[in-house]
Protein backbone atom coordinates (compact mmCIF):
# COMPACT_ATOMS: atom_id res chain seq x y z
CA UNK A 1 0.00 0.00 0.00
CA UNK A 2 1.26 3.14 -0.75
CA UNK A 3 1.01 6.01 1.46
CA UNK A 4 -1.36 8.26 -0.26
CA UNK A 5 -4.47 10.20 1.70
CA UNK A 6 -8.14 8.44 2.44
CA UNK A 7 -9.96 9.67 -0.57
CA UNK A 8 -13.83 9.31 -1.45
CA UNK A 9 -13.09 6.18 -3.38
CA UNK A 10 -12.04 4.29 0.04
CA UNK A 11 -15.51 5.00 1.52
CA UNK A 12 -17.09 3.37 -1.70
CA UNK A 13 -14.75 0.61 -1.45
CA UNK A 14 -15.34 0.64 2.56
CA UNK A 15 -19.27 0.63 1.78
CA UNK A 16 -19.51 3.54 4.13
CA UNK A 17 -20.95 5.73 1.02
CA UNK A 18 -23.01 3.81 -1.89
CA UNK A 19 -22.02 3.14 -5.63
CA UNK A 20 -23.70 1.62 -8.85
CA UNK A 21 -21.07 -1.65 -8.48
CA UNK A 22 -20.93 -3.42 -12.34
CA UNK A 23 -18.11 -5.36 -11.11
CA UNK A 24 -16.15 -6.32 -8.11
CA UNK A 25 -13.44 -9.16 -7.55
CA UNK A 26 -10.33 -9.01 -4.73
CA UNK A 27 -8.29 -6.61 -6.37
CA UNK A 28 -10.63 -4.38 -8.13
CA UNK A 29 -14.05 -2.39 -8.40
CA UNK A 30 -15.83 -0.26 -11.04
CA UNK A 31 -18.86 1.27 -10.51
CA UNK A 32 -21.05 4.21 -12.12
CA UNK A 33 -19.41 7.21 -12.06
CA UNK A 34 -21.58 10.01 -10.09
CA UNK A 35 -21.47 12.95 -13.03
CA UNK A 36 -21.51 10.54 -16.28
CA UNK A 37 -19.97 12.53 -18.95
CA UNK A 38 -21.63 10.41 -21.51
CA UNK A 39 -24.51 7.26 -20.99
CA UNK A 40 -22.51 4.28 -18.95
CA UNK A 41 -19.61 6.02 -17.80
CA UNK A 42 -17.64 3.90 -15.66
CA UNK A 43 -14.82 3.87 -13.31
CA UNK A 44 -12.63 0.81 -12.55
CA UNK A 45 -10.63 1.37 -9.81
CA UNK A 46 -7.92 -0.67 -7.58
CA UNK A 47 -8.59 -1.87 -4.31
CA UNK A 48 -4.89 -0.67 -2.93
CA UNK A 49 -4.57 2.74 -2.23
CA UNK A 50 -2.35 4.63 -4.51
CA UNK A 51 -2.97 8.08 -5.71
CA UNK A 52 -1.08 7.77 -9.41
CA UNK A 53 -0.79 4.55 -11.63
CA UNK A 54 3.01 5.01 -11.12
CA UNK A 55 2.83 3.61 -7.43
CA UNK A 56 0.60 0.85 -8.27
CA UNK A 57 1.91 -2.51 -7.92
CA UNK A 58 2.08 -5.24 -10.49
CA UNK A 59 -0.55 -7.02 -9.07
CA UNK A 60 -3.06 -4.68 -8.95
CA UNK A 61 -2.23 -3.58 -12.49
CA UNK A 62 -2.35 -6.69 -13.69
CA UNK A 63 -5.75 -7.26 -12.04
CA UNK A 64 -7.10 -4.23 -13.72
CA UNK A 65 -5.60 -5.03 -16.91
CA UNK A 66 -7.23 -8.47 -16.91
CA UNK A 67 -10.54 -7.07 -16.13
CA UNK A 68 -11.15 -4.12 -18.37
CA UNK A 69 -11.52 -5.17 -21.76
CA UNK A 70 -14.25 -7.36 -20.23
CA UNK A 71 -15.75 -4.08 -18.56
CA UNK A 72 -15.10 -1.83 -21.67
CA UNK A 73 -16.87 -5.08 -23.86
CA UNK A 74 -19.95 -4.70 -21.07
CA UNK A 75 -20.15 -1.53 -21.52
CA UNK A 76 -20.62 -1.12 -24.92
CA UNK A 77 -23.31 -3.67 -24.98
CA UNK A 78 -25.36 -2.12 -22.53
CA UNK A 79 -24.96 1.16 -23.90
CA UNK A 80 -25.16 0.41 -27.98
CA UNK A 81 -22.08 2.74 -28.22
CA UNK A 82 -19.50 1.70 -31.01
CA UNK A 83 -16.96 3.53 -29.49
CA UNK A 84 -15.33 4.80 -26.49
CA UNK A 85 -12.57 6.28 -24.42
CA UNK A 86 -10.58 4.98 -21.47
CA UNK A 87 -8.94 7.64 -20.16
CA UNK A 88 -6.65 7.76 -16.38
CA UNK A 89 -6.11 11.33 -14.59
CA UNK A 90 -2.85 11.68 -13.20
CA UNK A 91 -1.95 14.81 -11.26
CA UNK A 92 -4.32 17.84 -10.70
CA UNK A 93 -3.07 19.40 -13.61
CA UNK A 94 -3.99 16.44 -15.53
CA UNK A 95 -7.34 16.94 -14.97
CA UNK A 96 -7.47 14.38 -11.55
CA UNK A 97 -9.83 15.31 -9.03
CA UNK A 98 -9.78 12.17 -7.21
CA UNK A 99 -6.53 10.53 -5.83
CA UNK A 100 -7.02 7.32 -5.90
CA UNK A 101 -5.97 5.80 -9.12
CA UNK A 102 -9.07 5.20 -11.71
CA UNK A 103 -9.39 4.71 -14.85
CA UNK A 104 -12.41 6.29 -16.59
CA UNK A 105 -14.40 4.24 -19.54
CA UNK A 106 -16.26 6.92 -21.65
CA UNK A 107 -18.96 5.54 -24.14
CA UNK A 108 -18.25 7.71 -27.30
CA UNK A 109 -22.52 8.50 -28.29
CA UNK A 110 -23.52 10.61 -31.09
CA UNK A 111 -24.18 13.61 -28.55
CA UNK A 112 -21.84 13.19 -25.35
CA UNK A 113 -18.55 11.46 -24.94
CA UNK A 114 -15.10 12.94 -24.43
CA UNK A 115 -14.07 16.27 -25.47
CA UNK A 116 -10.23 16.04 -26.53
CA UNK A 117 -7.82 19.39 -27.18
CA UNK A 118 -5.10 16.90 -29.05
CA UNK A 119 -2.32 19.23 -30.76
CA UNK A 120 0.47 17.21 -32.47
CA UNK A 121 3.49 18.72 -32.81
CA UNK A 122 6.77 16.69 -35.06
CA UNK A 123 9.17 14.68 -33.14
CA UNK A 124 12.48 15.86 -33.59
CA UNK A 125 14.61 13.23 -34.48
CA UNK A 126 18.00 14.31 -31.93
CA UNK A 127 15.25 15.15 -28.85
CA UNK A 128 14.23 11.30 -29.24
CA UNK A 129 17.09 9.90 -29.07
CA UNK A 130 17.80 11.68 -25.81
CA UNK A 131 14.74 11.18 -24.43
CA UNK A 132 14.95 7.22 -25.36
CA UNK A 133 18.18 7.30 -23.57
CA UNK A 134 16.66 8.82 -20.56
CA UNK A 135 13.69 6.90 -20.15
CA UNK A 136 15.49 3.46 -20.81
CA UNK A 137 17.96 4.79 -18.25
CA UNK A 138 15.45 5.18 -16.17
CA UNK A 139 13.82 1.94 -16.77
CA UNK A 140 16.93 -0.16 -16.44
CA UNK A 141 17.26 1.25 -12.88
CA UNK A 142 14.07 -0.70 -11.64
P1 LIG B 1 -10.75 12.54 -12.23
O1 LIG B 1 -10.93 13.95 -12.74
O2 LIG B 1 -10.10 12.49 -10.88
O3 LIG B 1 -10.07 11.66 -13.25
O4 LIG B 1 -12.22 11.97 -12.11
C1 LIG B 1 -12.84 11.67 -10.90
C2 LIG B 1 -14.21 11.12 -11.24
O5 LIG B 1 -14.79 10.61 -10.07
C3 LIG B 1 -15.19 12.20 -11.78
O6 LIG B 1 -15.66 11.80 -13.06
C4 LIG B 1 -16.29 12.25 -10.74
O7 LIG B 1 -17.57 12.44 -11.29
C5 LIG B 1 -16.17 10.89 -10.07
N1 LIG B 1 -16.61 10.89 -8.68
C6 LIG B 1 -16.21 11.75 -7.70
N2 LIG B 1 -16.81 11.46 -6.54
C7 LIG B 1 -17.60 10.37 -6.78
C8 LIG B 1 -18.48 9.60 -5.95
O8 LIG B 1 -18.66 9.85 -4.77
N3 LIG B 1 -19.11 8.56 -6.55
C9 LIG B 1 -18.94 8.24 -7.86
N4 LIG B 1 -19.61 7.20 -8.35
N5 LIG B 1 -18.13 8.96 -8.67
C10 LIG B 1 -17.47 10.01 -8.14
Amino acid sequence: MTNSKETIFDKILAGTIPCHRVYEDAEVLAFLDVNPISFGHTLVIPKQRAAFLHELSEESAAAIGRVLPRICRAVMQATGAKAYNVLQNNGASAHQAVFHVHFHVIPRLADSGLGIDWTPTVLAPEIAAELVEKIRASLAER
